[in-house]
């Protein structure tokens, strides 16, 4: 199969998330139905005559088709991406990228943080997390917005709270009177959470600098640098490593990332440029 080639893919369900966010349910629209993906990849997502995008899978790895994208309207392409309806079809290749540690972490506590639609990309993690929740320790999902109108998956969230074996904390930046919830960044809710820094795998995606408070907070809780795993977001255009557009430092994000082990990237992370 030509890596550069999108295959035409049927848009089954479109879901408004929240005022800027939306989820599209595809399938494939000729050829085999289902397409193995791990936690963490991303497809490249094709609007015709507009231009292509790397979105991250959002949908259940073990329950596919549809294929599950959740998407943040910001610009050309994903502002076109907005307009597209049920019935309509868009070009889609991958999955691409490097995933979640998820199997690697069994015997650990798993803390998983998300910022904003980071929640998005780990969502699949967690999916995996809780089908095999025997497998692990403590598990704890942190989650923070702008605002509670950017909250994502708010069903979802209140289910996994709902089950008893899973620590769920929510808090957004700033609220109106009516918010009941936590109000703070995502690193105030740490001390609610417990678990055990030694044997502890951590899942960061959201706004860099959200990551890199993460970071520092779990390192000061004496998280090692190799089990905090992180999804880093350049621009990129061919996603199979050959354009060179999404270079960070001497890796490639496409093919390299973009779940990345903090300790491999650490030196060049907090270099803006790189
Ligand atoms: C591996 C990977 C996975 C990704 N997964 C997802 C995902 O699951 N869901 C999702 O919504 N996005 C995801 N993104 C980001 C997404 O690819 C970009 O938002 C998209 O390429 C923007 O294209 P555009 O043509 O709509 O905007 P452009 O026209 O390129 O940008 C327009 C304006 O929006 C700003 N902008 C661009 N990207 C962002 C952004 N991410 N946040 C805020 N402002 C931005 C630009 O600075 C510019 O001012 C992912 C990116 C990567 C690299």
């Amino acid at each position: 199969m030509d890596p550069m080639l999108p295959e035409p893919y049927l848009i089954e369900g479109v879901r408004q998330e929240t005022y800027d966010t939306f989820t599209l349910e595809l399938a494939a629209k000729n050829g085999p139905n289902g397409r193995p993906f791990a936690a963490g990849q991303f497809n490249m997502l094709y609007v015709f005559g507009i231009g292509e995008v790397p979105i991250s899978i959002s949908g259940d790895p073990a329950r596919q088709p549809p294929l599950v994208h959740t998407i943040r309207a910001v610009g050309t392409v994903t502002k076109a991406m907005r307009q597209l309806q049920r019935g309509q079809v868009l070009g889609l290749r991958g999955p691409y990228g490097s995933a979640w540690p998820v199997v690697q972490a069994e015997g650990n506590d798993v803390v998983v943080v998300a910022g904003g639609i980071g929640l998005a990309p780990l969502r699949p993690a967690v999916y995996q997390l809780l089908a095999n929740r025997e497998k692990y320790g403590h598990i704890a999902i942190l989650y923070g917005t702008r605002t509670p109108r950017d909250l994502l998956y708010e069903k979802e969230l209140h289910e996994w709270r709902g089950r008893f074996d899973v620590q769920v904390e929510v808090t957004v930046d700033s609220a109106a009177t009516d918010w009941r919830g936590h109000v703070g960044v995502v690193t105030t809710l740490f001390p609610k959470v417990r678990f055990d820094p030694p044997n502890t795998v951590a899942l960061i995606c959201g706004p860099e600098i959200m990551m890199r408070f993460t970071i520092q907070e779990l390192q000061q809780r004496g998280v090692e640098a190799g089990n905090i795993y992180l999804t880093m977001e350049r621009n990129m255009k061919c996603a199979v490593g050959f354009c060179g557009h999404c270079q960070f430092g001497p890796t490639f994000i496409c093919k390299d990332g973009p779940v990345f082990a903090y300790d491999r990237i650490k030196s060049f992370f907090e270099k803006r440029e790189v």
